[in-house]
């Protein structure tokens, strides 16, 4: 059978694998642990074992989709935020040795964005940008038709452009960040920093705070507030400056879509340069969590 490629989308607690076809339709979608591992010498025996057991008969790639720098040609791992265990593991080539299989390694917000571009919320426009709001924010653009990378292949790093001079430190550690307003774990941290019932330091995660949300709790609702405004103000800047009228929200937190939405059409109106206000679209994903094994599967289908 032709046009069968595997995707793999490794993130730092779950890694999900699965045999995609031309179409974009998965099978044996699998998921592995990733957080259980310590090194990418036990990691790829596990994964190989897992990729032999689908079986490799008419399988033509295999796309590999990971958190952080990607140098493309080489299939390195340039720097890993998430999996430290991971930076400079050349991983193309191991995986090449293993399989036999051409392997193409790719950012994992390209890969979703790649993915909801080819078969998902934004299928048939010639650009979009996507944002994958999770534990942090990922970025993927997609600019006439192609992938924009940038130089060194860091492009689309949305999640660090700053909507908040002097503002909350991010995790990259400057002030302001989108990802410091508009991710999971910023949403947990301004909850704990608002010390709450006298509980200080007390952090729900994400869907414990959008419960609370749901049930009218004001210090929940205005997080989700500012997590839309926040994101709003992003999007308008990326409107601005690159004229992309499409963008597709993705990623866990996406769920709150009915508690962010409203601020983000609000402040996303508010910071747009004139020509460009009534135009702008906010989409939700539609490959929720396969967007990263359908897209990095894809891409291995379509650069190789
Ligand atoms: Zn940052």
């Amino acid at each position: 059978m032709e046009g069968q490629y595997i995707g793999i989308d490794m993130g730092g607690t779950n890694t999900r694998l699965g045999v995609v076809s031309k179409e974009g339709e998965v099978a044996d979608l699998l998921c592995l642990s990733t957080r259980e591992y310590s090194s990418w010498a036990d990691f790829s025996t596990k994964l190989t074992s897992a990729i032999s057991e689908m079986g490799l008969e008419g399988i033509e790639v295999l796309g590999i989709a990971v958190a952080g720098g990607v140098l493309i040609p080489e299939g390195i791992m340039s720097y890993s935020p998430h999996i430290r265990w991971l930076n400079q593991v050349p991983i193309k080539e191991s995986l090449v040795k293993a399989t036999g299989l051409p392997v193409f390694l790719e950012n994992d917000a390209n890969a979703v964005t790649y993915g909801e571009w080819m078969y998902g919320a934004g299928k048939g426009l010639s650009s979009v940008i996507c944002l994958t709001l999770g534990s942090g924010v990922g970025g993927g653009i997609i600019l006439n038709e192609e992938l924009y990378r940038g130089e060194h292949g860091l492009g689309g790093e949305i999640g660090h452009m700053c909507v908040q001079p002097s503002g909350r430190l991010c995790t990259c550690g400057k002030r302001g960040c989108l990802e410091a307003y508009s991710s999971a774990s910023a949403l947990s941290a301004a909850y704990g920093e608002r010390g709450l019932n006298g509980k200080a330091g007390y952090q729900p995660d994400a869907l414990q705070i959008y419960e609370r949300a749901v049930a009218g709790e004001k210090v929940a609702l205005d997080l989700f507030t500012s997590f839309g405004e926040h994101l709003g103000i992003a999007i308008a800047n990326l409107a601005n400056v690159l004229s992309v009228h499409h963008y597709v929200i993705t990623g866990g937190v996406s769920r709150a879509w009915e508690l962010f939405l409203g601020p983000l059409e609000k402040a996303l109106e508010a910071n747009l340069f004139s020509p460009h206000r009534g135009m702008v679209k906010v989409l939700r994903g539609h490959l929720r969590d396969k967007a990263g094994v359908i897209g990095v599967a894809r891409l291995a289908a379509d650069y190789l």
